[in-house]
């Protein structure tokens, strides 16, 4: 089996498909984040000569060799990465296929049958602590048992250059996340998310006020590039730190895990290198008793494709969800095969919170090609050749 072409699709939202076509009439499926030109990349002959004429089943040696042929672009990491990652997914899609396996298996087998997803949820236009809370009620109702919920700058802050907090700001926190605790059942759990917004000074204030709260974790509490800060912000409160969506490859985690800078790692997978990659970062914090929670922002493909990963993986936490509310989300993959669909009666990859892993090879799904060509940015080779 040779491959014969790699193609991309941007659609709506900047979500970034990729297909690859192989001389056996077998085509993978898979999701690269959404960065900037990451299309581009993908379908551009400095990579895919790597790949073109090769055997798609060498998955980890053409991985190897995508990063080889960009190593004048930044290989390791940034859009160089996302595009591999994407690529790297669609050939465990063709090796599964191939042997009439579902990737879970080709990855070692599986932990459990179920993956957890939480739902990333954003309170709406108005920025009160009641609105928060309606809102975590209402994605609660859909069957999620771990919520998250972002404190962003609120929106006097945003022309100010200066991220410092002042106490009138850090009231108005605290009160959101207490309103949210306090306003979903006991048992669901609750992540808080600061997207790198504030310095340690100000976020510790925040984080000593929340720790009494029973949060999942706080998220990325400071900008992610200096790990020894990130460090001595986890070493300085009790609220669990989950960080590692900004990092490419196990080489990008290795000194956050070695110097313990954090308390779960949530790799982003479409970005980070990938399936084998994912599960390499995972067994990398397994060392230090890390949970892995992956970052994901991906349409069913790379949520999917991630799900495989977390099923293969014994350290495994839960694994995010952005759509709830996107009726397009779900119309974006079909099931490749009916008998063992992982996808529900309503054809959603998510049921009860959870994503269901089936029997079917490889990743179990198909791209529906009307649904994309609707929504459709740029095609460069997914729909055409
Ligand atoms: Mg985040």
């Amino acid at each position: 089996m040779r491959i014969t072409q790699v193609g991309s699709a941007l659609v709506e939202s900047s979500w970034v498909l990729i297909r690859v076509r192989t001389d056996a009439g077998i085509t993978g499926l898979g999701e690269a984040y959404h960065g900037a030109g990451v299309h581009q990349i993908a379908v551009d002959d400095r990579l895919t000569r790597a790949l073109i004429g090769r055997d798609p089943r060498d998955v980890n040696r053409l991985f190897r060799d995508m990063m080889g042929a960009m190593s004048a672009s930044g290989y390791y990491q940034g859009a160089v990465m996302s595009a591999i990652s994407g690529i790297e997914m669609a050939l465990w899609d063709i090796a599964g296929q191939a042997c009439g396996q579902p990737i879970w298996r080709l990855l070692g087998g599986r932990y459990r049958d179920t993956v957890r997803v939480y739902a990333d949820c954003h309170a709406g236009d108005v920025e009160t602590p009641e609105s928060y809370a309606a809102k975590a009620r209402e994605v609660e109702a859909c069957g999620f048992s771990a919520l998250k919920f972002d404190i962003d700058p609120l929106p006097q802050m945003r022309d100010r250059h200066s991220k410092a907090l002042s106490t009138a700001e850090i009231d108005h926190y605290v009160a959101v996340v207490t309103a949210l605790r306090e306003g979903i059942d006991p048992a669901t759990e609750l992540a808080i998310d600061a997207h790198w917004n504030y310095p340690p000074v100000d976020i510790l204030k925040v984080a000593h006020r929340l720790e009494g709260l029973d949060l999942l974790w706080l998220e990325d509490p400071i900008p992610p590039e200096n790990v020894a800060a990130m460090r001595e912000v986890k070493r300085r409160t009790r609220l669990p730190i989950c960080t590692g969506e900004n990092f490419y490859t196990r080489h990008g985690f290795r000194e956050l895990v070695e110097t313990q800078a954090a308390d779960i790692i949530c790799p982003d997978l479409a970005k980070a290198g990938g399936l084998a990659e994912g599960k390499r970062i995972a067994e990398l914090g397994e060392l230090y008793y890390l949970p892995l929670a992956p970052h994901n922002v991906c349409t069913p493909v790379g949520t999917c494709a991630m799900a495989h990963v977390c099923a293969a993986v014994p350290n495994f936490l839960v694994l995010e969800y952005h759509f709830h509310h996107d009726p397009n989300w779900p119309g974006y993959v079909r099931a490749a095969d009916p008998g063992a669909s992982p996808l529900g009666p309503d054809g959603h990859l998510i049921q009860d919170g959870q994503v269901r892993l089936t029997e079917a090879p490889g990743l179990g799904l198909v791209a529906d090609d009307a649904h994309v060509q609707a929504r459709l940015r740029e095609d460069l080779g997914f729909l055409s050749r």
